[in-house]
């Protein structure tokens, strides 16, 4: 831990890297888990472009029901934590492959939503913004278009600007700390890896691995609390 918190000092371009598991700590369901069925349906058939166009009704109350959920759920430390090393100039910015929008209601700056945001709900058609009340009705645009929510589906390509200001930053941080990943499905499994640079890897299920100089089997917001703690220490020292 101390060798961690040093280099964390030390480090001139920090950046994090979030997954599913930052989420969870909010209470928030992964849909993606183990056995994360709704209504006998895998939610990757319905978080997806064939289900978006065939079977809209379906689509629209999935996602009705995960926006809906998010009104209960708020930051929790550990985003709280993030937020404020932002401040202090200690974190550059945050790249997220989660889709609630919490890094940023918890008052992150610098965040790379890199699978979108699920309370965006636009027009698939024309592309104009809605509210969120016009989707969960299940109304269409003015142009007749269908109303969606901003996260990439299966059968689509990553949000190309939010995709390259997170290389742009890979390329300048010297250290990144990898927080609730499993590091197994893209842009995970390859991100964080593809320029030299200090990892440490915090995740309920983390385990060893030879690219990555710090790992810890805990849960975020316990931890990030534990170090911040250590890292005033050091400022009263
Ligand atoms: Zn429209």
């Amino acid at each position: 831990m101390n060798e961690f918190v040093d280099a964390l000092r030390a480090s001139a371009y920090l950046l994090a890297f979030t997954g599913a598991g930052m989420d969870t700590e909010s209470n928030l369901p992964d849909f993606r888990g183990a056995g994360g069925l709704w209504k006998k349906h895998d939610p990757r058939n319905l978080a997806s472009t064939e289900a978006l166009h065939n079977n809209y009704e379906l689509f629209q109350e999935f996602y009705s029901q995960r926006i809906q959920n998010l009104s209960s759920v708020s930051p929790h430390r550990g985003h709280e934590i993030l937020a404020r090393w932002e401040q202090e100039g200690l974190l550059k910015g945050i790249i997220t492959q989660n889709v609630s929008g919490l890094h940023v209601q918890a008052g992150s700056k610098n965040v790379m939503e890199l699978h979108g945001n699920i309370r965006h709900i636009y027009c698939e058609n024309c592309g104009v913004d809605h509210e969120g009340e016009d989707f969960f009705a299940g109304v269409r645009c003015s142009c007749g278009g269908l109303l969606r929510p901003g996260v990439t589906l299966f059968g689509e390509s990553l949000p190309q600007e939010a995709f390259h200001q997170a290389m742009e930053e890979l390329s300048k941080a010297d250290m990144i700390l990898i927080l609730g990943t499993s590091l197994e499905v893209f842009p995970a499994a390859r991100l964080p890896f593809m320029y030299p640079m200090k990892r440490a890897y915090v995740d309920l299920e983390a385990y060893a691995d030879g690219r990555i100089e710090h790992v810890f089997k805990e849960k975020i917001g316990p931890f990030l609390e534990t170090v911040d703690r250590s890292l005033e220490e050091y400022l009263k020292e």
